[in-house]
């Protein structure tokens, strides 16, 4: 056997900006100690055990890049072992390298079916082994950078995907995400059939407000307004900025006499409190129309009833709820 230091490339190690760990299975001590110095050599860092039920305990705390196992140890031996780590979660994505005495056929077979992604025979060239592992840890390293950028596309997306459905000036569901919360609402509504109602809010004479105070105030008190309605509802409502001053809310297991009541209790808050900001503070009324959801009827029909009956609040002296028949 070959036996001269050969310093590794620094290869997997040093790409990846940390040292791979390989935890190695040998319930012979020589051995053990040979591959330990061998690997460390190469700059790998290394764990040992003894035997196999060490080796699964220790993969489970170190999570290790590779597991070499020796397929006769005690306690555990290396099949056995490697079923164990295949079975779980945490450590089923390490590589496993067989490494035993045993050449005959049917243990690689065992060995490979069993989720292990290579066999050295023993006895081995360090040399074969070590170029096995490098392999190994190569594509162990390079798997794992690929989920991570998978990961990190999935969460931009998912980011991405939940900005595009927020308004930026009130943090409410813009137009999009109302579509989308409104397709769900409707499916629950008709699956179980239960009420759904929509409110449809739009704040009095707010040109006022930003002729007299300046459009930034006039945006204060738009995020105000949104804060009254979104702490008046319930969680399971869906509060969406429907238009400049317009808000909708979708009200689920709520039927018409439910929705004229938390349309009214919204307009109350409105009026128990002051807009603007410091120095600059002013009263808000609102108009609202409410509507709940026909049978065979759209969630846009509903919606256009709800404006229909806001109109009228607004044609019959604003400050009032009005529901579509
Ligand atoms: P009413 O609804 O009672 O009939 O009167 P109104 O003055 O509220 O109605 P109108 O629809 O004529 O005007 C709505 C105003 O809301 C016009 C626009 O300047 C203001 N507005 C809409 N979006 C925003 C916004 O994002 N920021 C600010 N500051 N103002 C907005
Ligand atoms: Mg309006
Ligand atoms: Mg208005």
């Amino acid at each position: 056997m070959k036996t001269e230091p050969v310093q590794g490339e620094p290869a997997a190690a040093e790409q990846a900006g940390r040292q791979p760990v390989i935890l190695v299975a040998d319930d012979e001590p020589v051995n053990l100690a040979l591959i330990r110095r061998r690997l460390e050599w190469e700059h790998y860092r290394v764990e040992t055990a003894e035997d196999g039920g060490q080796a699964v305990e220790a993969a489970r705390r170190v999570l290790p890049d590779l597991i070499i196992l020796d397929v006769m140890m005690p306690v555990l031996d290396g099949l056995q072992a490697c079923r164990l780590l295949k079975e779980d979660p945490a450590t089923r994505d390490i590589p496993v390298i067989f490494l035993s005495a045993l050449d005959d056929t049917d243990t690689k077979v065992r060995g490979l079916s069993l989720g292990a992604n290579d066999y050295v025979s023993k006895p081995f060239r360090v040399e074969e082994l070590l170029a096995r592992v490098s392999v190994a840890i190569r594509m162990k390293l390079e798997r794992d950078r690929l989920r991570q950028r998978a990961e990190e596309l999935r969460r931009s997306a998912e980011a991405a995907s939940e900005l595009s459905m927020t308004d930026a000036l009130t943090g409410l569901l813009n137009r999009y995400g109302l579509h989308r919360a409104l397709q769900r609402e409707l499916a629950e509504a008709r699956r179980y059939a239960r009420p759904l109602s929509c409110l449809l809010i739009d704040i009095d004479f707010f040109k006022a407000v930003n002729d007299t105070y300046g459009h930034a105030v006039g945006d204060t008190a738009l995020a105000q307004a949104a804060r009254v309605i979104a702490e008046s509802v319930r969680g399971s409502d869906v509060v969406c900025r429907y238009g400049g001053e317009e808000f909708l809310i979708l009200a689920p297991e709520t039927g018409l006499e439910g929705a004229r009541a938390l349309a009214d209790k919204i307009r109350l808050a409105f009026s128990a409190r002051l807009f603007g900001d410091a120095g600059r503070v002013f009263p808000l009324t609102l108009s609202a129309g409410v509507a709940q959801l026909a049978p065979d009827e759209s969630g846009n029909d509903m919606i256009a009833r709800a404006d229909e009956a806001l109109y009228h609040a607004k044609q019959t002296g604003r400050d009032r709820v009005e529901a579509a028949q």
